[in-house]
């Protein structure tokens, strides 16, 4: 059977029930008290709606969601999150108007609500004793004007990349790729006592200060790798990011960078490799949709 042919795909009071499944494990969660004492149904109410007892809110599965106040369906909703969750370069706002029949500011909109359900929050160094975790840098996109004569990359936007081998990823929009800019973001998600991996260029050779261990490929002399020393991890998840931002995402603002990054992070973090299908995948998404409700102005403003 059809993936696509799941009640909760097309029936709103299927994907009401599908949500509250995933949101609310242990039944319905009042989001003002935090409550789950005396929760009752809201009879011949609005759609999934139901009334605190002890501190007599309304509510809906939605409150406290990126979904929250939005006049898409929410059957809609999980057609969106499925798409852009199984399709491993991600799918374009334009597409997903196409799929969805909705207008594109819509489109715009979810899709970067769902970016935003993606995003990870605050989590502890990746690496470790024994792990590597090899660290790279990329350009993507053009900053709105590209200077005359502009040399090397500096009208571009800089992407880092950490990448512990065999688990995850974390990449960031930087302001520029000195020593200054990275460094910081580096020792803050990196622990200390990781073998770390880069190529030669300059903003890295302190590392070894920092680290356990620093081994770099030396890419200027034609070298792709020695053994267990090459960045070959992080060359393969740039691979993907940069087809993506190219197919995909042509018209990516600087203002919205960070949330593309978060994206291919996301995807990259729950690969078919580290046992995480479609099906999970959607899940994971879905469960990251709470208390990052995003209104139109601050998706459209610099948050
Ligand atoms: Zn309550």
């Amino acid at each position: 059977m059809s993936v696509l042919s799941a009640a909760y795909f097309h029936d709103e009071a299927a994907a009401y029930a599908e949500l509250e499944a995933t949101l609310w494990p242990n039944g319905p969660v009042c989001p003002r008290c935090g409550g789950m004492e005396r929760i009752t149904k809201v009879k011949g109410g609005r759609m999934g709606l139901y009334r605190c007892g002890p501190c007599k809110r309304q509510f809906t599965v939605k409150v406290g969601t990126v979904f929250e106040s939005s006049h898409v369906p929410l059957h809609q909703w999980l057609q969106a999150v499925y798409l852009m969750c199984s399709s491993k370069k991600g799918i374009s706002s334009h597409q997903l108007m196409r799929v969805l029949d909705v207008q594109y500011k819509t489109a715009w909109f979810m899709t970067h609500r769902i970016r935003e359900a993606m995003t990870a929050g605050n989590l502890p160094p990746i690496g470790g004793a024994g792990e590597v975790v090899e660290i790279d840098e990329t350009f993507i996109g053009q900053k709105r004007e590209k200077p005359k004569n502009a040399r090397g990359y500096a009208h571009k936007h800089a992407v880092l990349t950490l990448v512990q081998r065999g688990g995850s990823s974390r990449s960031f929009h930087v302001d520029g790729t000195k020593a200054a800019d990275l460094l910081p973001i580096i020792k803050a998600n990196v622990h200390p006592e990781t073998s770390v991996m880069t190529d030669e260029a300059g903003q890295y050779v302190t590392l070894g200060k920092h680290f356990t261990e620093h081994d770099f490929v030396r890419h200027g002399k034609g070298e792709y790798g020695r053994g267990e020393t090459h960045t070959n991890t992080v060359e393969g998840f740039y691979s993907v990011f940069k087809r993506g931002m190219k197919g995909v995402y042509q018209h990516c603002s600087e203002k919205h960078l960070h949330r593309y990054v978060a994206e291919f992070d996301f995807r990259y973090n729950n690969r078919v490799k580290l046992g995480v299908d479609d099906e999970k995948r959607t899940y994971n998404a879905l469960r990251g949709v709470v208390g990052k409700r995003l209104t139109y102005r601050r998706s459209n403003a610099s948050a």
